[in-house]
């Protein structure tokens, strides 16, 4: 379970205690306001564990609650600190507050490295001021790491605490990032292209590219020079050269007797890259330099799509290809790579599609769930399971075709975009493309900083995108 799934938890949790504990709090805190002898200022200390079972008013031993109007709001427990949200307890281990402090004595602003490490915290840290006025929420540590001053203030937003994104990509990302799952019909609507000229000179046009490379997993660019550098310049317009030992850039022509059944002129159906390493890889071009011979058509398709059309009308297959891995390949004399993955790559907490994983050509044998011997009629469940996908990636509907042109590069998204080429005839005429690799990481951090720079671009507009 990851800790925002926990905190959720914990917050449902503590919600529906405070409901029922609100009224003795009420008669507490009237009981003892009456008392003279209450000395300020106060702490409210909780008295049972996992959850504010009793506040009670007790006699200062040492933390201090900055009297405010919300001074109620905001309480302790023996390891961790509630703040009262629209009647709502937020619980906050202490541990976790001071190791998520962003002030500039624990971030450095220059270098946005921390100054401190996680296992410096002490086991029983414990604050000795508190303030909360419903806004932010300030703590002054009783035994803070060691090094520190008395001076060190840690502060939070009461939205960061409220709504704590822990991936940063997460906290850039809005309802019209996500992937648009596309079609034949779709994508002829929708396909974009950016001329080399915008893609390299404009920011404003290529953070639309990036936008719909993003949503839609595929784009093209056009009027590209006549050069074999240009896929290099493209490429790293986007993030630095993946290499692999095909070389950080690649060649994709027709050889005789070639090792990858790319560098053939026979029909290579639909698959994607890479799925024998360990991190396929994020994104790949290819820039046609030639391409004169008949035939040697570009496929492309979403496997998202069938993905989420499997998910909706066989959500049993969908769940054995996301459960079982399939084996990948490529064993030759100076090269052995070998993985297993699942067709369908789910997010372990939230379930959500990250990786489409296909790549027929390369695959090995299937590996058997458990080490031991095959079953048959499991072995014939994963069969079936794997054709039904397969229909749905093959159907035409699907499948957006083109061929590309001299001077052209598609661009597109490897873990989720399925390519193929057509048969053609190598006799007559010439067929070059140039191809690269860029990573996932890479583009991430591509696509979150073109949102930054350029948000009124980034904004998705199907009718000019
Ligand atoms: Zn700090």
């Amino acid at each position: 379970m990851n800790f925002t799934r926990a905190s959720r938890l914990l917050r449902q949790k503590s919600t529906s205690s405070y409901r029922v504990l609100s009224y003795s709090v009420a008669r507490n805190f009237a009981a003892a306001a009456s008392r003279a002898d209450v000395p300020r200022p106060l702490l409210y200390k909780r008295t049972k564990s996992q959850v504010p079972a009793r506040r009670e008013l007790c006699t200062s031993d040492g933390v201090f609650i900055e009297p405010t109007e919300n001074k109620e709001n905001v309480w302790l427990g023996s390891g961790e600190l509630y703040l009262l949200d629209n009647k709502k307890p937020i619980k906050l281990p202490l541990a976790y507050l001071r190791d998520a402090c962003l002030c500039p004595l624990c971030k450095d602003p220059h270098s946005k490295q921390r100054t401190f490490r996680t296992g410096d915290i002490p086991q029983n840290i414990r604050p000795r001021w508190i303030k909360w006025d419903g806004k932010e929420l300030s703590i002054k540590w009783a035994n803070d790491i060691p090094g520190y001053s008395t001076d060190h203030t840690s502060v939070w937003t009461g939205d960061y605490l409220k709504r704590p994104i822990f991936n940063t990509h997460e906290r850039a990302h809005s309802p019209d990032d996500g992937p648009l799952l596309w079609g034949q019909s779709r994508m002829n609507r929708l396909q974009h292209w950016v001329s080399f000229e915008d893609y390299v000179n404009d920011d404003h046009a290529f953070t639309v590219a990036m936008k719909n490379l993003k949503r839609m997993g595929l784009i093209f660019v056009k009027d590209i020079p006549e050069s074999r550098e240009m896929v290099e310049k493209i490429a790293t317009r986007m993030g630095p050269l993946r290499n692999t030992f095909y070389g950080s850039t690649f060649d994709v022509r027709t050889v005789p007797q070639a090792k990858n059944v790319a560098y053939t002129n026979q029909f290579l159906g639909f698959h994607m890259d890479l799925m024998y390493m360990n991190e396929p890889p994020g994104y790949q071009l290819l820039h046609c330099l030639e391409n004169s011979c008949s035939g040697g058509e570009s496929l492309f398709g979403d496997s998202f799509s069938a993905a989420h059309a499997m998910k909706m009308e066989a959500p049993q297959m969908y769940q054995l290809l996301s459960e079982h891995c399939l084996g990948y390949e490529y064993n030759h004399e100076s090269h052995v790579y070998y993985n297993k993955r699942p067709i369908f790559e789910l997010d372990p907490v939230t379930k959500e599609l990250l990786h489409v994983n296909y790549s027929p050509p390369f695959q090995s044998s299937i590996p058997s769930p458990d080490g031991r011997d095959h079953d048959v009629r499991f072995v014939s469940k994963l069969v079936h399971a794997i054709k039904t996908f397969t229909t749905k990636i093959d159907s035409t509907s699907a499948t957006f075709e083109l061929k590309l042109a001299p001077g052209t590069c598609v661009i597109f998204d490897n873990r989720r975009i399925v390519h193929a080429r057509r048969q053609f005839n190598a006799s007559k005429g010439s067929r070059w493309l140039a191809g690269a690799y860029v990573d996932t990481d890479a583009l991430l951090s591509r696509f979150a900083v073109c949102k930054r720079q350029h948000p009124e671009a980034w904004r998705w507009n199907e009718a000019t995108s």
